[in-house]
């Protein structure tokens, strides 16, 4: 399914992100964006309404409801220029 190839390719993109190289930025943003024309185009056929389908988080995380979520589930640990700066380090196994 080309929704699942295109995931794929964002979490390739997310993990390989450098935020000092715009060309790498820009990257990030075209996976983004092919994912969610893809996610657009699979609602789009089934019939959904995809704002419809974005009340679910209107009033943030439906668990905790705040916004950002503060659940404390794993969360993948990105160096992305809004987030604050992580003090943790350590080198992710490169998977492909
Ligand atoms: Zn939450």
């Amino acid at each position: 399914m080309w929704f699942a190839e295109e995931v794929g390719e964002l979490s390739r993109a997310l993990r390989k992100v450098n935020p000092e190289d715009k060309k790498s930025i820009k990257h990030l943003e075209e996976e983004f964006a092919d994912c969610f024309a893809w996610l657009s185009t699979l609602a789009s056929l089934s019939g959904i309404k995809l704002d419809k389908t974005i009340e679910k988080y209107k009033n943030g995380c439906p668990k905790c409801n705040k916004k950002p979520c503060i659940c404390k589930e794993k969360r993948i640990k990105l160096n992305i220029k809004n987030q604050k700066p992580k003090t943790h380090t350590k080198k992710r196994k490169n998977n492909g």
